[in-house]
């Protein structure tokens, strides 16, 4: 049989359907996969090897069966170590959460399971999912697979790690301001943000709610659609999911690859054209956008104003709902408690294990949130950056008059070097600068890989009016029958 951890979601699950292979044959090349380069990747916390090996043996019993199995039975998932799976160690990548073993399957894990996915187990990420490089984690960074000496994106680095590395076929992340799509991005990934509210939150790790948004990691557009139908969809769980039906992705990315884009109009962004962008990376993403235009799509410029501010908006957003988000962990409720020696007062236990659990960047992001919702500074800082919001809201509103879809880069630059940008805080911020403004609309985005820029991948984005996540799955499945899928050099 062909190596399996080189093919698609889709292979696999036809390979599966079709009696080719058993679901365990495939479950264990990947865990045997995982042994042999994971020690350097280091995209998994957590292996499951019992849990995967028994939810692959009950596909192969439904199948012995005759029982119908969806269309991602058998199939491989790696899961970003933000959402609860019953009985899994779930740490979120913090300290604060060592040791936790969530009573409870998060909504989308619930979801995988029901299509007759196998966890294979947690993927590493940076504490909180606050982060753009995986180098936040407490628990050591991840290596890019193209590279080992730079980062996988962030924060969910090590999904999109553990795809590059052929360890798993499809992951899940969550995106609160590109951390599913720039991994991607760097990986040579597809990484997509569903519509806030399109996915559940219910057994996320909360860390700023109102942008918050879990979807599919894959190696393929069709993969990462076929995922966000099995976990897409209304949850009651979650007081902020839509009560609608999962616009339809496959259809759409089964559309797409058919590679014509007659009148598709993909907006440019004028803000986003070029300034603080990495030579390289434009020269693909034009490049890029050349392709696209000869499929058939048609390129309008969209001015939206307010993206510049999308930045400094975020950064006073996400910190104040962090910082109410984070005071649930007090040392008395769950994981780690210090100080518990009947010396210690209550507060100071609280103060001592928060002190030792969390890491600085979360402990930054703590203090900057409680400072702008401070009474007498709240609407210099939170309230004001609401308003920033609406006023992108509206750009992007404007936009979509124009275009069916807007289109950048990802992300300003290629995978960087590990170190290269922890010693400043901005810099580290600067990796989300085109994806962050989709996250404050609330809108669908995807990224494509589209070229190479330094022998490492750049990625393409695609963002669409909310509910509207199908179109941008039929422009990156056009990118991607032209440009193909990136494969990274042997580990
Ligand atoms: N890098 C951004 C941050 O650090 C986005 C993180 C995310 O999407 N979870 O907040």
């Amino acid at each position: 049989m062909a190596d399996v951890t080189r093919m698609t979601a889709t292979e696999i699950a036809a390979l599966i359907a079709g009696g080719e292979a058993s679901a365990v044959e495939v479950t264990q090349a990947h865990l045997d996969r995982i042994a042999a380069v994971d020690d350097r990747v280091h995209a998994f916390l957590h292996v499951d090897v019992d849990g995967a090996l028994e939810a692959a043996r009950a596909v192969d019993a439904k199948r012995a069966a005759g029982e119908e199995l969806g269309p991602l039975a058998g199939v491989p998932v790696a899961v970003k170590d933000v959402l609860t799976a019953k009985g899994v160690p779930t740490t979120v990548g913090s300290k604060i959460l060592q040791g936790w073993r969530p009573p409870y399957d998060s909504t989308i894990v619930r979801r995988l399971r029901a299509a007759g996915t196998v966890m294979l187990g947690k993927t590493n990420m940076d504490e909180f999912a606050m982060g753009s490089s995986t180098e936040y984690s407490a628990y050591g960074p991840t290596g890019n697979p193209w590279d080992l000496s730079r980062i996988p994106g962030g924060s969910g680095g090590g999904s999109s790690a553990a795809l590059a590395a052929y360890e798993a076929p499809l992951a899940i992340g969550s995106d609160t301001g590109g951390s599913i799509r720039q991994p991607g991005a760097v990986t040579g990934t597809v990484g997509a943000k569903p519509t806030y509210g399109g996915t559940s939150r219910y057994g996320l790790v909360a860390f700023s709610s109102s942008l918050d948004t879990p979807g599919p990691c894959a190696r393929t557009v069709l993969d990462a659609a076929l995922l966000h139908e099995a976990i897409g969809g209304h949850d009651w769980r979650d007081s902020t999911s839509i009560p609608a039906p999962v616009p339809d992705v496959v259809a759409a990315a089964r559309a797409g690859a058919g590679g014509d884009l007659t009148g598709v109009r993909l907006g440019l962004v004028t803000e986003f054209s070029g300034e603080g962008a990495e030579p390289g990376v434009m020269a693909a993403f034009r490049d890029a956008v050349d392709a696209l235009t000869k499929l058939g799509a048609e390129i309008v410029e969209v001015s939206c104003p307010h993206f510049q501010y999308a930045l400094p908006a975020y950064y006073l957003i996400a910190p104040s709902e962090c910082s109410s988000n984070l005071a649930r962990f007090d040392g008395v409720r769950f994981g780690l408690r210090v100080g518990d020696d009947g010396v210690h007062s209550l507060e100071e236990v609280m103060s001592l294990t928060r002190d030792a659990g969390f890491g600085p960047e979360v402990k930054r992001r703590i203090m900057l949130g409680t400072y702008a919702l401070s009474s007498g500074y709240y609407d210099a800082y939170y309230g004001q950056a609401q308003k920033v919001r609406t006023l992108i809201t509206r750009d992007f509103t404007a936009a979509f008059e124009q275009a069916d879809v807007l289109i950048s880069p990802t992300t300003p630059f290629v995978a960087f070097p590990f170190g290269s940008r922890t010693s400043d805080p901005y810099q580290m911020y600067l990796a989300d600068l085109f994806t962050i403004p989709t996250n404050l609309y609330g809108g669908p985005g995807i990224s494509v890989p589209c070229g190479l820029s330094e022998g490492l991948p750049v990625g393409l984005q695609i963002m669409a009016p909310t509910m509207a996540d199908d179109r941008m799955y039929r422009v990156g499945a056009a990118l991607e029958s032209v440009i193909g899928t990136l494969t990274p050099p042997e580990l």
